[in-house]
């Protein structure tokens, strides 16, 4: 695995790659479980299910990424040494700190970056790498990920964007009479 100054991402092995999309995506059903929790306190069941059906996906590409890597030795990978060098995954989100004030609108936008996020990691991987089995097992995550993509892209639509006070009075914390 070689950090390269203009962002490239050249891993070497399949065990590199699982290693880092493994912690991807355990870190996105995390954050996604949260952001249902928060649309279920703020009775938007309608955007908890689908954060619900995000973080089952993202289970269930760590699982997949499990089986192929049990008979592997994976590297073990200090959270500092990670490709992305932000110290967030791409697909792990910023700001979901901030979601209890978040519309439908908001987190939508966020998740959809994060799934276009994880693609443009995948796909990069997978132009980048010079090994053809990695270079195959990001195509392929590339192309789940890019399903998730258009999935959000279908559900943007239905929530515009609220104006631009929606963050000053959106029901805060510990105002509830
Ligand atoms: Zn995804």
């Amino acid at each position: 695995m070689t950090k390269t100054d203009d962002k490239s991402y050249k891993m070497d092995t399949v065990e590199e790659l699982l290693a880092h999309s493994m912690t991807m995506e355990t870190e996105a059903a995390e954050r996604y479980r949260e952001i249902a929790e928060a649309m279920e306190v703020h009775n938007n069941p309608e955007v908890a299910q689908l954060f619900h059906q995000l973080a089952g996906y993202a289970d269930k590409h760590a699982s997949e990424m499990e089986e192929r890597a049990k008979d592997l030795t994976l590297p073990h990978i200090a959270p500092w040494d990670f490709i992305w060098e932000d110290g967030d995954s791409p697909e792990a989100a910023d700001g979901f700190q901030t979601h209890y004030k978040m519309t439908p609108y908001h987190v939508l936008q966020l998740a959809l970056n994060v799934e276009q996020g994880a693609y443009d990691f995948y796909q990069k991987i997978s132009n980048d790498s010079t090994q053809p089995d990695v270079k195959k097992m990001a195509a392929e995550f590339a192309e789940e990920e890019s399903e998730h993509v258009a999935l959000l892209q279908g559900w943007v639509g239905r929530y515009p964007k609220p104006d631009a006070h929606w963050d000053e009075d959106l029901d805060p914390p510990m105002m509830h009479e």
